[in-house]
């Protein structure tokens, strides 16, 4: 299956990718931490995206677009896109993309949240050093304090561009984006919302409702040709 996850930062789209991963067995493509692994190992593509990333900028399409084709490549099983899609030019392609490997996405699912939780979701966010696992002040704390629930690393990190200033521009980019490509996948009748303000197991639950339904509909297809 090929999913793609759509909603603004803090709406929980790693959480939801990092869940269809391990129940589904698709492969969590999160253009964000990709770019995230460049600029901390320091490679030249790194260099070259670190600042429009720190202030929450957009990367070019084409750096987005090799960067997914060279993904799609690399793995044969079914996608979870975090991330991406970010632009009409970006669906298209990837839309190509898929098609040139007789592939299609089969569903886009919308978490609709409100802005003001979303600040707070946001600013409360941290990382372990070590095993990159994440964690919020308020939401979801370490079981023992200071020590990571995952490899015990004792060291935490915020990310750069997670705070409140930085946050607003991007939910003001964001907003720009989603009216390019919603219409994109309505059109396409691919697009199911999902209320992101439930607790995250609650999202879960309603995503993979979606997505079995849709499963058992392809399956039903299958036999009837
Ligand atoms: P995220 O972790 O998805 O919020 O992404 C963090 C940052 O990475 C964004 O603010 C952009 O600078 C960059 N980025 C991630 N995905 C894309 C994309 N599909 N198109 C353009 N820039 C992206």
């Amino acid at each position: 299956m090929i999913v793609i996850l759509l909603g603004p930062p803090g709406a929980g789209k790693g959480t939801q990718a990092k869940s269809l991963e391990d129940s589904m067995g698709l492969i969590q493509l999160s253009t964000g931490d990709l770019l995230r692994k460049e600029v901390n190992t320091g490679t030249p593509l790194g260099k070259q995206v670190k600042q429009a990333m720190d202030e929450g900028k957009l990367i070019s399409d084409d750096i987005l677009i090799a960067m997914i084709k060279h993904q799609l490549q690399a793995n044969k099983s079914g996608f979870v896109f975090d991330g991406f899609p970010r632009t009409l030019v970006q669906a298209q392609s990837l839309d190509l993309m898929l098609s040139e490997r007789k592939k299609a996405v089969d569903a886009v699912i919308e978490l609709k949240i409100d802005e003001e939780v979303l600040v707070q979701r946001i600013a409360g966010r941290f990382q372990c050093k070590n095993c990159g696992a994440a964690f919020h002040e308020q939401y979801k704390q370490t079981a023992k304090k200071g020590i990571c629930d995952v490899c015990g690393g004792r060291e935490f990190v915020k990310r750069k561009d997670d705070n409140a200033e930085t946050v607003r521009a991007r939910l003001q980019i964001y907003q720009q984006q989603i009216s390019q490509i919603l219409p994109f996948y309505r059109q396409q009748k691919k697009l199911y919302q999902v209320d992101a303000m439930q607790k995250p197991e609650q999202v879960t639950q309603q995503i993979s409702t979606i997505l079995k339904v849709l499963k058992n509909q392809s399956l039903t297809k299958q036999i009837i040709h």
